[in-house]
């Protein structure tokens, strides 16, 4: 899963804090097993906890030195997982008590990723209650969705989904959608674009798959889910399996460049004649936050990392999300403090690696002020010229960011002279673009 980066409901992003940390306090437990999921494996560096579940007392630690050592008057706790509804409500209820506690005049907001499919009229309530925000991983229609979203027993999990989205819908609980695009769905834009619509979602964010297996020899005989490891192996290891035999193989459901450039195009020449302004996709948003040269919401597309931690059930506290490996552990909260991991040397050249490691085809490329590199997790593939660390889905950015371009260019104009992006769409109509 990724991380949710706008609240609309304030319009901020928990990114423009100095930094921010997204707890897991089920671990990496998950009642799906999602083909493409990176997180169930995770559960692998904590054999010796099985439950993965943040005691009380971790809960308070957390709440009290996260609220605490943030700058800002405005703080953002997003829960994941792992699956977040795993927990009881009355965990989350602790939660909120001691957020008050620990609040002073501090304003506190509550975002939830969740799969859905847990999601019953209690756990409804307690969200409009509490005003939270809440994320689901929806995949498309049936036939996409089910297609991986799967559970242990192998069962499409579409249904469930769709009755929790109906049920927050009922409450006027105010979710957003996570789409994994990935090789299966990326061909049918359109349709999956107004899946969306008809749901009447109006913040989407669409997450490209780009997933590798680790073989530890060239002869390939291994199945995939022996030796599936996550997509995002650390820098240090993709630099060192230059110089040994092992291979690290697409797994067959990553989407490709090509499709994920003609994906976003489809969906944005749909989007910028009709849906400016009424619905926010995030690469859109982003794209458009660069192009008038604000912060772009979204990691992917800032020009540094180490902004955004994760903490697990038991403190530890990692770099990223996607570099939770022990190369990227900062420390635990029980021994350090927060602002002391977040401004660490390695956390902060953990963000620096993300420009320092930018090919020359990158820095000499008229999109890197909207594109930087995208996700470093990502940048294995080689450049013409053999230099590392390209970005894997370069070709489809490109391509992207070349069609957009004219309609960015005038969406920042109309921003500039204070007017609504949203004009873009008559100027369309009257055939100006
Ligand atoms: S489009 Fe490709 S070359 Fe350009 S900045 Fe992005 S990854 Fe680099
Ligand atoms: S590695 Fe950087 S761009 Fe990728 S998810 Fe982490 S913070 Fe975001």
């Amino acid at each position: 899963m990724f991380i949710f980066v706008k609240n609309f409901k304030t319009m901020q992003s928990p990114f423009l804090s100095p930094f921010y940390l997204m707890a897991k306090p089920a671990g990496s437990i998950c009642n799906l097993a999602c083909d493409y999921c990176y997180y169930l494996e995770k559960a692998q560096y904590y054999k010796q906890d099985l439950s993965h579940r943040m005691s009380d007392e971790m809960l308070d630690l957390f709440v009290k030195e996260y609220i605490e050592s943030q700058a800002s008057d405005y703080v953002n706790f997003t829960w994941h997982g792992g699956e977040t509804l795993l927990r009881d409500i009355s965990f989350y209820k602790k939660a909120f008590k001691l957020q008050r506690k620990y609040a002073k005049s501090k304003r506190i907001e509550n975002v939830f990723q969740t799969n859905g499919t847990l999601l019953n009229d209690a756990w409804c309530r307690f969200f409009k209650e509490n005003d939270c925000l809440v994320g689901i991983s929806v995949d498309g229609p049936q036939r996409f969705h089910d297609r991986f979203r799967l559970s242990p027993s192998g069962r499409g999990s579409f249904d469930k989904v769709m009755k929790g989205i109906d049920l927050l819908n009922r409450y006027e609980v105010e979710w957003n959608a996570m789409a994994v695009v990935n090789a299966f769905n990326a061909d049918f834009p359109l349709e999956f674009y107004h899946f969306f619509k008809d749901l009447d979602c109006h913040f989407i964010q669409f997450a490209p798959i780009v997933e590798r297996a680790l073989y530890k020899d060239n002869t390939h005989n291994h199945s995939i889910t022996e030796l599936k490891t996550s997509s995002s192996e650390n820098l240090s290891l993709l630099a060192s399996l230059r110089d040994t035999n092992d291979v690290a193989a697409l797994v067959d459901f990553s989407v490709s460049p090509q499709q994920w450039g003609n994906f976003l195009c489809s969906i944005f020449d749909e989007w910028v004649r009709n849906d400016v302004g009424n619905i926010f996709v995030q690469i859109f948003d982003s794209t458009l936050a660069n192009w008038v040269g604000q912060p772009p919401g979204a990691c992917f597309y800032a020009k540094e990392c180490g902004h955004a931690a994760v903490i697990e059930f038991n403190g530890d506290v990692y770099s990223c999300d996607h570099f939770v490996f022990p190369s990227y552990k900062l420390g635990n909260i029980r021994e350090k403090g927060l602002q002391q991991m977040m401004y660490s040397k390695a956390q902060q050249d953990f963000g620096k690696a993300k420009a320092k490691l930018l090919p020359s085809q990158c820095l000499n490329c008229k999109w890197l002020f909207a594109c930087n590199g995208e996700c470093p997790k990502n940048r294995f593939a080689y450049t013409k010229d053999k230099e590392p660390f390209l970005n894997y889905l370069c070709s489809g950015y490109y391509k992207y960011y070349s069609h957009v371009a004219p309609y960015m260019d005038y969406m920042a104009k109309a921003l500039e002279n204070e007017q609504a992006p949203a004009l873009v769409m008559d100027a369309i109509a009257r055939g100006e673009l």
